[in-house]
Formats: C-alpha cells, sequence, structure tokens
C-alpha cells in the first residue's frame, strides 16, 4: 500500500466523504498475519477520557482530542512517517517493563498494573530519595528482593533506565527468534506484564518526562512532542533547542544530582535531543542544579551533541561520527538510499551507530569509582525511526530488532563490568508502540485531509474552522471567531468529527476537564 494521496487533500477528503475511494487495497492488516486478532481492540470512551485528563496541561492542549480509529492511521503527508502513533489502542500503548538485577528484584512474571510513572517512583525509591508529593506513580516495591523499602540489601551501585523507542511489547514473543538478549533479559527479570501507558498522547518527548518524574503529563507540562502556542499561531518542540525550561517537574536525576552535591555520575544519551533532554532533566539550568553528561544524536551534523547551558558532552563519543558506517555500505541499505545524517536514522545502521555510543559512554564514565549510586539513562531511537518509514512488521524493522538486540547484549554487559560492588539494576522499557497497517486506503489519511473533510461539512467554501491540526499530540485547535460566524460550538464539531471512519474519538476540552477528578 502507497499513500498517494499526498499533496491532493481536497480529493482525499472526498475520498472520506465517499466512503468509496476506489477499490480496496490487497494489503492485509499486517504483512505476516499480524494484527488485531477479530477486529478492533475495547477501549472505552470513558478509558479514552481519562488518559486525556492525565495529559491535560493548562495552555498546552487544544480544543478537541481527535483520537484516530483503532484500524486507521493520520499522519503527516511525508514518505518517513507513514506510520504514526499517538493513541490509546493497545499497539499504541502497550510497553514492556523489565526490572533486571540480581540482589536488587526478584524475577518473576507480575500481573499488577504499572506504568511509566511507576518507573521513575521505583528509580526514586531505589535512590532512597522519599517520594515528592507531585508523584503519580508508584514504587513496584512487589518486585524487590527484600521487602524492607529502603533496606541495604536493595541499593544498587548503578542504575540503568533503557528506553527502547517503539518497541511493541509483542515484539517480546512475536519476534523473539529476532531478540536472543531482551528474551533472556526478559527470562532472568521481573517482568511487569501489564504495563500500558495510561495517559495521552503515546510519545516520545511525553512519554520519558513521565518516566523522568514519576507523574503525569498533566503535572510535568509535557504533553507532546510539539506544542502550539495559540499566541504566535506557532508550535514548537516542547524541548526546543534540547533545552528543558518546559518541563514543570523535576526529574530523579535532579534530585539524585542535588541530593548528592552533584557527585553522583549521571550519563543520558538519546537518537535525537528531545529524550535526552527528558531523562537528564533540568541539569545546571535550575537554581542549584549540576551539569550532568548528555549527548543526543544531532541529524544535521551526523555526530553527538549537547546544549551546554545545562549539560555537559561527554568526551568519549565527542570525536565520533556516522559517517564510517555510512561510507561501509556506501549509504545504502536493504535497497534504500540513505541521502542525509536525518535519512541515515531509519536503518539498521543507527542501532549499530547509538549502540556503539552507549558502550563507549559507559566505559568512559565514573561508574562505580565510588559508593554513590550512578545513573545511566539511554533513549535508544533505531526502532521508532524504522517503523514509522517501513512498518512494525516490516523485513527492515526485522533487521533492525536483530541489530538493536546484538548491541543491547553489549551494553548491558558494559554496564554490568562498570557497576561496582552494589551491582547493577537494569530497568527496560519502550516509550510507545506503533499501529498496524490499515486495512484500506481511505483509513490511512493525513492531518490536513482530516482538516479538509471536516470543513467540507461545518464550512464548505470558507476559511474553515481549524486553526491548527498536526502531529502525534492528537490536539486539534480551532478558529474561534470563525466558529462563532458559523455559529459552532466545539462540541458540533466533535460529533462531526466522530462520523469521519478514520477518527475514533473527538473528545472536547470540556468533557476532559469534567472527568478530572477521575484522575489519580
Ligand atoms: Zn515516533
Amino acid at each position: 500500500m502507497r499513500r498517494t494521496r499526498v499533496g491532493a487533500v481536497a480529493l482525499a477528503g472526498a475520498v472520506l466523504i465517499g466512503g468509496c475511494g476506489g477499490p480496496p487495497s490487497a494489503s492485509s492488516r499486517d504483512g505476516d498475519g499480524s494484527g488485531e486478532a477479530g477486529g478492533r481492540p475495547e477501549i472505552g470512551r470513558e478509558q479514552v477520557v481519562e488518559a486525556l485528563a492525565r495529559g491535560r496541561f493548562p495552555g498546552r492542549v487544544g480544543d478537541i482530542a481527535v483520537i484516530p480509529d483503532s484500524r486507521a492511521i493520520i499522519t503527516y503527508p511525508s514518505e518517513s512517517n507513514r506510520y504514526m502513533h499517538g493513541g490509546p489502542w493497545p499497539f499504541d500503548s502497550d510497553v514492556p517493563l523489565l526490572l533486571h538485577g540480581p540482589g536488587t528484584f526478584r524475577p518473576g512474571v507480575y500481573d499488577a498494573p504499572a506504568s511509566h510513572q511507576d518507573i521513575g517512583a521505583t528509580v526514586t525509591e531505589l535512590l532512597g530519595l522519599p517520594p515528592w508529593g507531585g508523584a503519580t506513580g508508584r514504587p513496584l516495591r512487589e518486585a524487590f528482593a527484600s521487602d524492607a523499602a529502603g533496606d541495604e540489601a536493595v541499593r544498587p551501585g548503578l542504575i540503568a533506565v533503557l528506553v527502547l523507542d517503539a518497541l511493541r511489547s509483542d515484539y517480546l514473543e512475536r519476534k523473539a527468534d529476532l531478540l536472543p538478549n531482551l528474551s533472556r533479559l526478559a527470562g532472568e527479570s521481573a517482568r511487569f506484564a501489564n504495563t500500558r501507558v495510561d495517559y495521552l498522547p503515546t510519545n516520545t518527548s511525553t512519554a520519558h518526562s513521565t518516566i523522568a518524574t514519576a507523574t503525569d503529563p498533566a503535572i510535568h507540562g509535557i504533553v507532546g512532542n510539539g506544542l502550539y502556542d495559540r499566541r504566535t499561531g506557532e508550535s514548537k518542540l516542547a524541548y526546543e533547542g534540547a533545552a528543558p525550561y518546559n518541563l514543570m517537574a523535576l526529574t530523579f536525576a535532579d534530585r539524585w544530582s542535588v541530593a548528592t552535591g552533584g557527585r553522583a555520575e549521571i550519563v543520558a544519551q538519546a537518537g535525537t535531543d528531545y529524550p535526552a533532554v527528558a531523562l537528564a532533566g533540568h541539569g545546571a539550568c535550575i537554581l542549584g542544579g549540576h551539569p550532568p553528561w548528555m549527548a543526543y544524536y544531532d541529524s544535521g551534523s551526523g555526530a553527538w551533541r549537547t546544549n551546554e547551558d545545562c549539560y555537559r558532552l561527554p568526551a568519549a563519543i565527542a570525536a565520533l561520527h556516522f559517517d564510517p558506517w555510512l561510507d561501509a555500505v556506501d549509504r545504502t541499505w536493504m535497497g534504500h538510499e540513505l541521502d542525509s545524517y536525518g535519512e541515515a536514522r531509519r536503518s539498521s545502521l543507527f542501532s549499530a551507530f547509538e549502540g556503539e555510543a552507549a558502550v563507549a559512554l559507559i566505559e568512559g564514565s565514573a561508574f562505580g569509582e565510588d559508593d554513590i549510586a550512578d545513573l545511566f539513562l539511554a533513549n535508544l531511537k533505531s526502532p521508532d525511526y524504522v517503523s514509522h518509514k517501513y512498518g512494525p512488521f516490516s523485513p527492515e524493522m526485522d533487521a533492525t530488532l536483530a541489530e538493536l538486540d546484538g548491541w543491547l547484549g553489549r551494553i548491558v554487559a558494559a554496564l554490568e563490568a562498570k557497576a561496582g560492588a552494589g551491582g547493577l539494576a537494569l530497568i527496560v522499557t519502550a516509550d510507545h508502540g506503533m499501529p498496524d497497517t490499515p486495512a484500506s486506503d481511505d483509513l490511512w489519511v493525513t492531518y490536513g485531509d482530516v482538516t479538509a473533510w471536516l470543513n467540507e461539512r461545518v464550512d464548505p467554501g470558507g476559511p474553515g474552522v481549524v486553526a491548527y491540526f498536526e502531529g502525534s499530540e492528537n490536539q486539534m485547535f480551532l478558529d474561534h471567531a470563525r466558529l462563532e460566524a458559523l455559529g459552532l460550538a466545539p462540541d458540533d464539531i466533535a460529533r462531526t468529527l466522530e462520523e469521519s471512519p478514520a477518527v475514533g474519538f473527538a473528545i472536547t476540552a470540556d468533557e476532559v476537564r469534567q472527568a478530572l477528578p477521575a484522575r489519580r
């Protein structure tokens, strides 16, 4: 299936309205017979509203949350982002969670519900820090080797959090043959089999901020990768300029840095800037803060960078560049030309490059050199980039998973070698998943398609009612003046949107506000 409607928004709108965009595509939901067996996953409206309430920060969300139907994809008109996560469905919201470390965690399968907030709360507890008032996560104490909270027996010397970007939890079963290291870790871990992202949207900035702060996006404020500013009419990255100023809560790295007077060795790494900022925290860009080591891949230059206002760039990877990996294959991978440092991330070569960087960071660190617990916090982004472009069950993704898994083994070995007497506590998770291939072309649309479809119904021939609608945040900002001129309310727009086959739910800000007391 190829989306051929890019640049033909009006036509796509007509396809949706007419409900017949030509013969249905021959492609099944997934090439290998995957997908939700028997049809749509069951997620109720109440659950969606609650998840939106956990992600509602005043001034940062729109008038209507437009949640794609479970069989549909709403995305950018870009071949690099044909697949888009962000919704509440299991393929987006079910994530793996492994707590690994002999002496720290008791192996086994745990059925209790767990969430990203709990990861932050668990690390906080392992560090011996008191929980803070804004935390909504709980320490997963049932998995601790000792039941006595704060017991020295559960204090590791090195705590590592590895976030495998867009690693769907069902890969653990369905791609086990490609993931021997992850499978071994899972078998040796306390595995929380019911770990679900319980807020919306399910995207990278929001997830890493939730993990790092142990609290809901409604409290830490990073409610998307991008934040639309009604005042300027512009959308910017929540972590624009690799800066942490929009993050309204302290991370466990922030708190540990302050508690140890900057003596803890804290290293954060990510395949792009925004998860690196979330994991590293505020660093020196907050009163009393110390700069941790932080490195992110810069797709403009092909090298590792930091924001020197708040963080320090580790010397171990300052000279590491993507070129040697790309030159070795003549900038071609599985028949695809890698014509920029940005596009080159959409390949298993990037798994290797990120993995090499992680090992260099760990080996070059001062982990385990004193009795203060250290932190290694990493995002490995290649599965996200590859599945955005090729889909979660493509041959390209298989190659990427296999490469990633090899590096996961090397990274864990490097961590274990540096952990010192206290040992390693390793937490492996994902930030979100990735949707299956839509059943038909008319369920594979762009943000512009949805806007055009809506305007054709409520404002035909007019300027339209949408001020901004774009990105995995799923937030639609309405043009209030136009709405008033048409005598319409956001509720009318939401009801109309729900008639679109591509839309699962359209939930107004009012509906979310009324559900706020339900937030835990
Ligand atoms: Zn993504």
